[in-house]
């Protein structure tokens, strides 16, 4: 039971997330996705203008690809300091079926200062004909006992209703800390279908105490998240999910999504959390 949200409705502050740019599409999909050390800072600067109190980053080479290079992750910190006020880092541990275990969570460990908040996927997800992003137990229990050991707070990241004992498993092993930090994901290939019925199921089902945000990708984004702040929750937007602003036209920027979820949140008569306000929701 993961309603609790509900019962404080109006006071209950929005947290928005913003995913960047991911690790997937690139500019060939929409040429406003930021991709470069600077670029993406500029864009976060205004997204924490816009609302956004939590950033979620992969890293990008000069090509535009996706890489773990810590050296890349840390001039992507490195400039995020330099152009944003306070907003909370979050890296990726993403990549599975590319990358390598140790690759995937070094720019955690190893920039510095260290990133509040990084990401475990609790199972398996496909993309394509060929790639499964494997995520087993004992891969999520390493993450998450490094992460703890390091202060880095888990984002889980549940692709369905099914990785919900993951999470159980990786508190009974007392590898979290209260509360957990939970993104409900829909309309991903293997994942979870987006649909109204589908939310309530999911997050009714979550472990308590928790936060939990709704991630929907593509044409989903704007109704799932929707529907989530009217159910107490909170929202993850941005480019990495959904590359259009409206139906045939491309986002402009990620801020401007992250400006659309801030007023909505307003005409629900929620709050937006500051930086702050989300340190002191989540125990960060
Ligand atoms: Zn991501």
């Amino acid at each position: 039971m993961a309603y609790s949200g509900y019962e404080d409705y109006f006071s209950k502050r929005v947290i928005i997330s913003v995913a960047t740019t991911g690790g997937h599409h690139g500019k060939e999909a929409n040429p406003n996705l930021p991709t470069q050390p600077e670029e993406v800072a500029k864009d976060i600067r205004a997204c924490e203008e816009a609302g956004a109190s939590i950033v979620h980053l992969h890293a990008r080479d000069d090509e535009g690809e996706n890489t773990k290079s810590v050296e890349r992750y840390q001039e992507l910190r490195d400039r995020i300091d330099e152009y944003c006020d306070d907003i909370i880092v979050n890296f990726t541990t993403g990549g599975g079926g590319i990358f390598s275990r140790e690759e995937r969570i070094a720019p955690i460990l190893e920039t510095e200062p260290r990133p509040e908040m990084a990401t475990v996927d609790l199972g398996p997800i496909n993309f394509g004909q060929t790639r499964t992003a494997v995520n087993t137990r004992e891969q999520n229990e390493e993450y998450a006992e490094r992460m703890r050991d390091a202060g880095v707070k888990p984002e889980l990241e549940l692709f369905n209703p099914g990785q919900i004992p993951e999470a159980e498993h990786l508190i009974e092993k007392g590898l979290l800390e209260e509360p957990y930090w939970a993104t409900a994901i829909f309309g991903m290939q293997n994942g979870m279908p987006a649909g109204p019925g589908n939310l309530v199921t999911f997050v009714e089902n979550l472990p308590d105490p928790v936060e939990w945000q709704c991630l929907a990708v593509g044409k989903h984004q704007l109704p799932m998240t929707t529907m989530a702040m009217a159910m107490g929750g909170h929202v993850r937007v941005g480019m990495e999910d959904n590359i259009y602003y409206r139906k045939g036209e491309l986002a402009e920027s990620n801020a401007q999504l992250v400006e659309r979820a801030a007023r909505i949140a307003d005409e629900l008569g929620r709050p937006v959390a500051t930086p702050e306000d989300t340190r002191d929701m989540l125990g960060l």
